[in-house]
């Protein structure tokens, strides 16, 4: 999945300070996003009320759409640097192309999961033919500096963990969750589960109180502690938790993410997480002006490219100490 705004957002993000200390319930709409000719999505993180839930910075919901008529998923080639994607199926396919060679066709279940690191590039296509539905959830990971210049990869796990409670069956997807561990790497301590929520269920989940979370509901409505969540929101939790009670009247499918507070200050533009300006600006050029991020083989038709940078030079605004806001591009940009 790419970011495909024409104009995107500078997004500093980071940082201890907006992230509160205690339990909160923080209902965070989301907004509709174009993503190439067919699919809309809703982008969840970042928002203006929130950017990160642990080093999660990025969530897109897609679906269920039915795609029998319609090319479906149509991303071509783009570059990625810094982050890892995290790719989850609730239905229908995406067949992953990336240039490293890695082809794989992704499945509701099944986790793709892709380190850019120092630099990748990839295409997310729904196959022809494709099932009917199309319903999944986009997700990025942001690299700490440790890391964030690894090598690229590509990981396919079709083997996850999977905790089950009494109306509950919570797939883990990276991290930990109620002692069972995802086989994903991972570079900062983080959880992401999808959970399968039965009619009428109460169930109680353990967390980590050093972690702050969040819900997103990707179908079904339920009330998370007592407080409503709607399909398509996600609530931010806060830190502090020892559990989450969560309980429905109909059944759900909800995705939980939570990690600790991600405490660097990093800068994402167009598909790029980076720490500064000049390095989001030297990656543009780089994956416009040539193959330094690789070929993505096998995909039929022309790249993306990312779109003009802002007159303005791009850098985090003030010290790590701000109030977290988001730096909008000037209007008509470069
Ligand atoms: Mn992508």
């Amino acid at each position: 999945m790419s970011n495909l705004d024409t104009r995107p957002d500078v997004v500093v993000c980071g940082g201890r300070t907006a992230v509160p200390a205690a339990p909160v319930h923080e209902v965070l709409p989301g907004r509709e996003v174009r993503l190439g000719e067919s699919t809309m999505v809703r982008r969840l993180l970042p928002t203006l009320g929130r950017r990160l839930v642990g080093a999660w910075c990025f969530l897109d919901h897609y679906g269920p759409d039915d795609i029998a008529d319609a090319p479906g998923m149509q991303v071509a080639p783009h570059p990625h640097t810094g982050l890892q994607t995290v790719s989850w199926l609730l239905d229908g396919t995406v067949l992953h192309r990336d240039s490293l060679g890695s082809e794989q066709l992704l499945e509701p279940g099944r986790l793709g999961l892709m380190t850019a690191g120092r630099g990748i590039a990839h295409s997310e296509q729904s196959p022809v033919p494709h099932p009917h539905l199309l319903h999944g959830a986009q997700l990025w990971v942001a690299l700490p500096e440790a890391y964030r210049h690894v090598p690229p990869a590509f990981d396919h796990h079709p083997d996850l963990p999977v905790v089950t409670d009494r109306g509950l069956s919570a797939t883990v997807l990276l991290g930990t969750l109620a002692g069972a561990t995802s086989p994903g790497t991972t570079y900062s301590p983080l959880v992401g589960a999808d959970l399968t929520v039965a009619a009428g269920a109460d169930v109680r989940l353990p967390l980590e109180p050093d972690f702050e979370y969040a819900v997103l509901s990707a179908s079904g409505a339920a009330d998370v502690d007592a407080t409503a969540l709607a399909p398509g929101a996600l609530m931010y939790l806060g830190t502090g938790r020892t559990e989450v009670r969560l309980r429905t009247d109909t059944p759900a499918r909800l995705l939980l993410l939570g990690g600790e507070p991600f405490a660097e200050r990093i800068v994402m533009w167009w598909n790029f997480v980076g720490r500064s300006g000049d390095e989001i600006s030297r990656y543009r050029r780089e994956w416009n002006d040539g193959d330094a991020f690789g070929v993505v083989r096998g995909y039929r038709g022309d790249r993306l490219t990312a779109p003009p940078m802002p007159a303005t030079p791009l850098k985090p605004r003030g010290s790590l100490n701000e109030e977290v806001k988001p730096l909008a591009w000037p209007a008509g940009g470069g």
